[in-house]
């Protein structure tokens, strides 16, 4: 079979099948956008062997795309570039779709995971509830307490889970210790590195067996596009590609366009935002309407060591809590103020977002809960974007003036 159509085809038969141009002589700059969700064969035996797997190629989009699968290896280059034995990738639907896929690919009925009890809420309840429902086994711990993650660790834990940087605290996990004690239980160490992204720190090189993105935050870097990633040894993704495949959670084509070109400015704009964020940690640290301020650049910050044993030179990521003195209400009214900075979820993009995390993303948690886990009920959460840092300095003490005035 050809993709040419004879003459003396009928109208329909012939405009449904206009003859497709070939590739385009020149190599082109930028990834194509591969939305064909199938792929025509010679023969019946070459469809066969593309399905079974002995030969290489494409044969329908929830198994395999192009531009998806761009996006994935480009992930792996930056992620895996100085790891022995080589890094593969996938690329997801969503962060969540990734951090499912991986999970289930990982686990079974009766197994164990050690968990961080600060991580993404979404992520917390797939271990808590959903996973639970099939017999999954999840022990919470305070991952900074390297004893209490030890005597969690058992010899049927399957994984241990935790994130380079927790939120909205910025603390930060001690992958090669954390390494250690999964390795010598026979367990995986999986971080969800979205808060970091690679251009702060590369959890593989560090002991990571598995590291995953919500690449809708840094990786994108633009709020534009919906997607995920995971990267480490190539035989553990193919066991999460296996499962990608069954549960159809892969990444669309067009999102896959966008997430790549994020990648080729993540280096510049993080690099950015960092030092933003550090200068704006700094410059709010002495405000007297302030409690406490949150970011691994600040030396009183837990994670100030680590950070500088496994971050890039300089950056220390580009989330910073904000926690003024008083309440709930004191610190909505705080975020309320703000004029340059947004009210808004997520993080990641080039505009600078608030949120006050006890109504939002905590808004589970009682006082005393989010007391326990080092969060003050006024705290304010700043994902900080590319504005010029002193632009978002002004911004935050105007309304964290207002706030003192009677
Ligand atoms: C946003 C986020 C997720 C979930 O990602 P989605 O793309 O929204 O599914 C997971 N982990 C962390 C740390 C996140 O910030």
């Amino acid at each position: 079979m050809s993709d040419s159509i004879d003459e003396g085809a009928g109208e329909n038969t012939y405009a449904a099948r206009l003859p497709l141009p070939s590739a385009p002589v020149g190599r082109p700059v930028r990834i194509p956008v591969h939305r064909s969700t199938t792929y025509a064969f010679a023969t019946s035996q070459e469809y066969a062997d593309t399905l079974g797997g002995a030969t290489e190629g494409y044969s329908y989009a929830r198994v395999d795309n192009p531009t998806a699968d761009a996006f994935a290896h480009a992930v792996a280059a930056l992620e895996g570039a100085r790891v022995p034995g080589g890094t593969r990738a996938q690329a997801f639907g969503s962060g969540m779709a990734a951090i499912s896929t991986t999970l289930m690919a990982l686990v079974e009925a009766g197994a164990h995971v050690v968990a961080s009890h600060s991580i993404y809420g979404n992520t917390y309840s797939l271990l808590d509830g959903l996973l639970r429902r099939f017999g999954v086994r999840t022990d919470f711990v305070d991952i900074t307490d390297l004893d209490a993650v030890r005597g969690a660790v058992r010899p049927d834990t399957a994984v241990v889970f935790t994130e380079t940087l927790a939120n909205p605290t910025m603390v930060v996990s001690d992958l090669p210790a954390l390494a250690g004690i999964a390795h010598e239980a026979g367990a995986l160490l999986v971080v969800d590195s979205t808060f970091a992204s690679p251009a702060v720190c590369r959890p593989l090189e560090h002991g990571t067996d598995l590291v995953l993105h919500s690449a809708t935050k840094y990786l994108g870097g633009h709020s534009d596009a919906t997607g995920g990633v995971v990267a480490g040894r190539p035989e553990l993704v193919e066991r999460i590609r296996a499962a990608r495949i069954d549960l159809g959670t892969g990444l669309a084509p067009d999102e896959a366009y966008l997430l790549h070109r994020g990648l080729e400015t993540l280096p510049l704009r993080v690099a950015r935002q960092c030092a933003t964020a550090a200068e704006f940690a700094s410059a709010l640290a002495g405000h007297p309407a302030v409690a406490r301020v949150d970011h691994p650049s600040l030396p009183s910050h837990q994670g100030h060591r680590l950070a500088a044993e496994l971050f890039d030179a300089g950056r220390r990521g580009a989330v910073v809590t904000v926690t003024p003195h008083g309440g709930r209400a004191a610190g909505m009214a705080f975020a309320d103020g703000l004029r340059t900075a947004e009210i808004a979820a997520s993080l990641g993009g080039t505009h600078t977002l608030a949120g006050h995390v006890a109504s939002t993303t905590h808004r589970q948690m009682s006082d005393d809960a989010l007391r326990a886990a080092g969060i003050g009920p006024a705290a304010v959460r700043f994902s900080i974007g590319v504005e010029d840092p002193a632009d978002l300095v002004a911004d935050a003490r105007a309304a964290l003036d207002r706030l003192a005035a009677p």
